[in-house]
């Protein structure tokens, strides 16, 4: 059954997920989330995913109501359940319902709600060509490391992109690059990649550690490092990458080529470095060299 979700102690179809409208989540946007990315249904890296969980909930100030062990066993049933080898697992901590009062509840019974949905793979003409991206000021708060469910700011700004026909908005604040919308993201110069490091600025991607190992592991020069509005607009490459979208070219950025307005030779090898670590790690045909396990 594909619909099946978990939530705050039960298993049931989403149609059936009902919470009440008094929860904090959906008063006050006051909770976090995940996005486990899963591969033939084994989840990726979900002891890293489940780090950042807790860092948001201490972000938050929310106890975490369960244990790693007990978030992989809640998990795998919704893993099993899904029509879909390759999914992203979704799932949201609330500080739950209480009455409207913007102060914490003096008694908290936390929301939690797990579900699965489709994982599509990158179209090959995507990986090909890239996609367009624009520029924005980022306007959100400052403890963007917090992966808060409270997305207005990254929704508007993810929408000035799909106005324009562009599959992300890259944030700029006080000159400086943060991230995407949606999204880590990467410029290449002269043969060096560079990435901002992580930050209150921006949430430490998943996705963007993996590339950081790659890139080592590829013998490929990297530097976190602060990245100025001029530096992205002269890239010779600029990626971005997330769970759900793994490593895509940018190569068109407000309206101009990126390069040569083609995937540059980084990309196609972190690209090809990454589908073979996934395949390796994940498809259970042993691990990449220098690269740690993922997964339960
Ligand atoms: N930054 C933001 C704002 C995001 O929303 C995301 C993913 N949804 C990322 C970065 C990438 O994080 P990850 O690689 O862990 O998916």
């Amino acid at each position: 059954m594909s619909d099946l979700v978990y939530l705050n102690g039960a298993y049931l179809p989403l149609a059936e997920a009902k919470i009440p409208v008094l929860d904090r989540g959906f008063i006050f946007g006051d909770g976090v989330y995940e996005v486990i990315p899963v591969y033939d249904r084994r989840p990726f890296r979900l002891d890293h995913h489940l780090q950042r969980l807790q860092h948001s909930l201490d972000g938050i100030r929310l106890a975490n109501p369960h244990s790693e062990a007990e978030w992989a066993a809640l998990i795998a049933p919704i893993v099993e359940a899904a029509d879909w080898d390759d999914q992203g697992v979704y799932l949201q901590v609330t500080r739950g319902p209480a009455p409207r009062d913007h102060a914490f509840p003096e008694e908290c019974r936390p929301t939690v709600f797990i579900m699965a949905m489709p994982l599509s793979a990158t179209p090959a003409e995507v990986v090909e060509q890239g996609v367009a991206a624009i520029t924005a000021e980022d306007n959100r708060w400052l403890r963007c490391d917090i992966k808060a469910i409270a997305l207005l700011a990254n929704v508007l700004l993810r929408q000035l992109s799909v106005d324009q026909g562009c599959a992300e908005t890259i944030l700029l604040r006080d000159g400086l690059l943060t991230e995407g919308a949606s999204s880590s993201i990467f410029i290449v110069k002269d043969g060096v990649i560079a990435a901002p490091p992580h930050s209150h600025l921006v949430l430490p991607g998943i996705t963007y550690d993996v590339v950081v190992e790659l890139a080592a592991q590829e013998g490929l020069s990297l530097v976190q490092r602060d990245i100025s509005e001029a530096e992205l607009c002269n890239a010779d490459e600029i990626w971005l990458t997330s769970s759900t979208k793994e490593i895509t070219a940018v190569t068109r950025l407000d309206g101009k080529a990126v390069g040569d307005g083609r995937p540059g030779p980084l990309f196609r090898r972190i690209h090809a470095a990454y589908q073979a670590y996934k395949h390796q790690v994940m498809r259970g045909r042993g691990l990449a060299p220098g690269v740690e396990e993922g997964g339960r």
